[in-house]
């Protein structure tokens, strides 16, 4: 492949790194399949490669075709475990390593962490990987006294820059590290410990970064373009020559005349079958080849992956529930699902369906919810329920267990729903289907805390003693009016409040107040009978708490009542209110209501 490896384990990796440090230096290459079978269409990399001190396979490709060429290498020595050994070692004998690469900041992340991995590891410098020139860089690594620099450009432009100046760099050991600063930075995860056993290094890539799928297509490529060259018989990819070379007898054996076939043969036949299924698997994660259908799917709160993923399979969406899930527990994807219920279709990919079922995904469905004004909260709760908005038990819990930071609450005690009767604002909202609870009470509560303004509030204490008195009293006007009388009954509650030792005595006697608590149209015999501080024909003041949830009218009506000296209204015939002074004038017009 024009690209040779030295044999060696990871161990014998680093001692091999410290003998050349106490050398002349040189650098050390970590190349994958995908970087040996770049050699083929990328200039001069091939001898950039060869002059390398240190070649190491950090592939599991690699090895393969080692394997397939019938040169075995003795296996995979991942640049990152191989820079970790190093590490190890600098720190017990004072090398000092300079950190190179990576967007701004990275470097210097990963310095600090790996401080505290690598007790006494000396990093004596670090810089970002977007610089535009080369010889300020060069001279602050040299200012530096490094020993070991690590340049993590990506491969192959830190290959190509570590050969342009090794000479500048000369006595120094330069390690070509990809992506490794992001991990040590903890900003990228290394895949997980059975993964990496499994040589599935790459797979976990994938999983993690779907926009490599085009880069990793070569993984494949390479490997037949291996499996050509060992039938042409170019056995091209030995080990360096070394001077302390393998006992000849070992590698005979390994390259004999029958097993090299049958081990082709036999790699080509699981390849054959792990490609079709790899490809009914690639299909599916990439969704290359489903009938395009769509389907609404709802998640609840406490759902498992598992179902999650059964329900997609049901609906179409997916076709291997298992690869799913094995998708969402390595990308997270649990924790990116919200409640809800969202439109997928089969034109997307896992990525897209995990972040389609995401909070602010647009595919989320939704539905205009009107709140009419003068509703209570056991009719709003009732209504988001039957909209498929939130069920209703939830409602009420959170209502009386959720405590909701809104300096109007801050007064009323958690652990009775009734808390929030008045503050959730009737209007029209667009809720998400499925929406949490603690989100949808919230949307009315910040419209409450919008819609009153501070100087509502100042003049609500000023008049009716708090902002939770005004409420009340809006949510009696709701009750007893939809006309434009509001501000003459609201005149009528506050002359009685004001004035006990009138004709009403502090009574405020409103059907409305009672009806709130029986649920049925009251009578007169309710009046005495029913002990409850809501019944204001038994209580002076005002009622426990809101009946209803105001809309602005009402709130405005109790913010200005009007200025008139009647303590009693009553309905004619037509629905109008008339108001009345005294009980004697209210009497008559009933009386003649009766006549008439
Ligand atoms: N990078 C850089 N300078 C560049 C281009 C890339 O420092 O001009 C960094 C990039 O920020 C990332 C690393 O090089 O940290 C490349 O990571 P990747 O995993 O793609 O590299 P690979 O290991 O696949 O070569």
């Amino acid at each position: 492949m024009g690209v040779r490896f030295d044999d060696v384990t990871l161990p014998e990796a680093v001692e091999r790194a410290m003998a050349l440090l106490e050398d002349y230096g040189g650098y050390v290459v970590t190349p994958n399949s995908e970087i040996v079978y770049a050699c083929r269409g990328t200039e001069g990399l091939a001898d950039v490669l060869g002059a390398a001190a240190l070649t190491l396979p950090d592939g599991i490709g690699v090895v393969y075709a080692s394997k397939i060429l019938g040169r075995p290498l003795k296996g995979k020595v991942a640049g990152i475990d191989f820079a970790a050994g190093l590490m190890e070692r600098m720190a017990e004998s004072g090398k000092k390593l300079f950190l190179l690469g990576a967007k701004p900041g990275v470097a210097e992340k990963a310095a600090e962490k790996l401080r505290e991995k690598y007790p006494g590891l000396c990093i004596c410098g670090t810089h970002d990987g977007y610089f535009k020139e080369d010889a300020p860089v060069v001279e602050e690594i040299n200012a530096s006294g490094a020993d070991v620099v690590f340049v993590c450009l990506g491969a192959p432009k830190q290959e190509f820059w570590m050969a342009a100046h090794r000479e500048e760099l000369r006595g120094k050991l330069l390690v070509g590290l990809g992506g490794s600063l992001d991990v040590f930075a903890g900003l990228v995860q290394r895949a997980p410990e059975t993964f990496r056993k499994l040589g599935l290094e790459w797979f976990y890539r994938l999983l993690r970064e779907p926009s490599r799928f085009g880069r990793m297509l070569r993984l494949p490529l390479f490997l037949l373009w291996v499996i050509a060259a060992r039938i042409k018989g170019e056995d091209q990819m030995p080990e360096k020559p070394r001077k302390e070379t393998r006992p000849k007898k070992r590698r005979r054996r390994r390259s004999g005349a029958l097993g090299a076939p049958l081990y082709v043969i036999f790699v080509l036949s699981v390849s054959l079958v792990l490609a079709f299924l790899s490809w009914r698997g690639i299909c599916d994660v990439f969704a290359l080849d489903k009938e395009y259908t769509t389907a609404v799917v709802t998640v609840e709160k406490d759902e498992s992956m598992g179902e999650i993923a059964s329900m997609l399979k049901d609906e179409g969406i997916i076709r291997h529930r298992w690869l799913f899930r094995l998708y969402a527990s390595v990308s997270g994807a649990r924790d990116k699902i919200t409640a809800g219920a969202y439109e997928l279709n089969t034109d997307m990919d896992y990525h897209a369906i995990v972040t389609s079922m995401g909070e602010k995904s647009s595919t989320r469905q939704t539905i205009m919810v009107t709140i009419p004004e003068g509703y209570t909260m056991e009719q709003i709760f009732r209504l988001l329920d039957s909209k498929g908005v939130c069920d209703y038990d939830n409602l009420m819990e959170t209502a009386a267990e959720h405590d909701y930071n809104f300096s109007f609450l801050k007064d009323l005690p958690l652990g009775d729903a009734t808390r929030l009767e008045g503050y959730l604002f009737p209007d029209t909202y667009e809720f998400y289907l499925g929406e949490q609870a603690l989100y949808a009470i919230n949307r009315m509560l910040v419209n409450f805390d919008a819609k009153v303004t501070d100087d509502m509030r100042e003049k609500a204490v000023d008049i009716a003693g708090s902002v939770h008195n005004l409420v009340i009293i809006a949510s009696m006007i709701e009750k007893e009016t939809d006309g434009e009388d509001q501000q003459n009954i609201a005149s009528v509650i506050y002359n009685r409040l004001n004035n006990p030792t009138s004709e009403t005595a502090g009574f405020l006697q409103i059907d409305a107040t009672l009806y709130y608590v029986t649920g049925r149209l009251v009578t007169q015999e309710d009046y005495e009978t029913v002990d409850s501080p809501y019944n204001t024909y038994l209580y002076k003041g005002l009622p426990a708490g809101p009946i209803s949830n105001p809309g602005m009218a009402s709130i405005y009506a109790a913010l200005n009542p009007a200025s008139t000296k009647y303590y009693y209204y009553a309905l004619d015939k037509e629905g109008t209110h008339h108001f009345f002074k005294t009980y004697a004038e209210h009497s008559a017009f009933v009386a003649s209501l009766g006549n008439g």
